[in-house]
């Protein structure tokens, strides 16, 4: 990554990548004309590996950033420190697919640039989100999707919802979730964990073999979270999807 100043660089970034619960195996920092350059090679959950970059491509101190995902098992290539930036990461041709991070194919860049765009449509984002989805590989799409989603949900959240009290997610679910999704799609409560949505613009309908609305469920769960004043955990999946013969997509939350 490349930042304007090296004063509490190193400090700063370190915690952010601990706080995200990954440990820092090493860091280099030089200094070039453009700037200070970083790099910092860590480890930990892949599961939080958007969210660390995500919290590093946007920190106050970052210029621009780039992440690399690297396969376990093989040796760090030492000879590419100092390299120029790389945009894209080596792929062996013999890799597990699941060995890759999800974030190989991401440019946080870019989605911080399409949330930007997406807030200023809202709520007119399907025709952007479906076509930023067809931009995705299959690896990454669900992830992706799902993190466009809760970006936007913590947002409406904010935009919409911040001044009332906190709820727990059953009572968010009808007194928030239902009415943030309106303007999008016709939502309703369904049983008291669950809600159902009847035409998610992300069905292709007869195509698919698995649920494929990402985004609503990233959505909703950001929205529940927000609610609780964060004081709940909340996992939402979706259990039935138009795509996939329901007749409506089911979302299930759990808290
Ligand atoms: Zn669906």
């Amino acid at each position: 990554m490349l930042a304007d100043q090296r004063e509490g660089l190193l400090l700063q970034l370190g915690q952010a990548v601990i706080s995200a619960g990954f440990t820092l195996a090493r860091q280099r920092l030089t200094e070039s004309p453009e700037g200070v350059r970083l790099m910092l090679v860590v480890r930990g959950p892949q599961a939080q590996l958007l969210a660390l970059e995500e919290r590093l491509g946007t920190h106050r101190l970052v210029r621009s950033f780039e992440a690399i995902a690297h396969e376990p098992g093989q040796p760090l290539n030492g000879a590419s420190y100092g390299a120029p930036p790389v945009t894209q990461a080596p792929r062996t041709q013999n890799a597990e697919p699941v060995a890759r991070g999800p974030a190989v194919a991401l440019d946080m860049r870019r989605i911080e640039a399409e949330l930007r765009l997406l807030a200023q449509d809202y709520p007119q984002v399907f025709p952007r989100l479906l076509s930023l989805e067809r931009s995705f590989d299959a690896e990454s799409k669900s992830t992706a999707m799902r993190h466009l989603g809760q970006r936007i949900g913590a947002w409406v959240y904010k935009r919409d919802f911040a001044l009332g009290a906190h709820l727990a997610p059953a009572d968010a679910l009808k007194h928030v979730a239902v009415p943030a999704l309106r303007p999008l799609v016709q939502a309703e409560a369904h049983a008291a964990n669950a809600l159902r949505i009847r035409n998610s613009p992300f069905v292709v309908a007869g195509k698919g073999t698995q649920c494929n609305c990402h985004f609503f469920s990233g959505y909703l769960e950001a929205l529940l979270k927000e609610a609780s004043g964060n004081t709940a955990a909340v996992a939402v999946r979706e259990t039935q999807c138009r795509g996939i013969g329901a007749d409506a997509c089911v979302f299930e939350i759990h808290s």
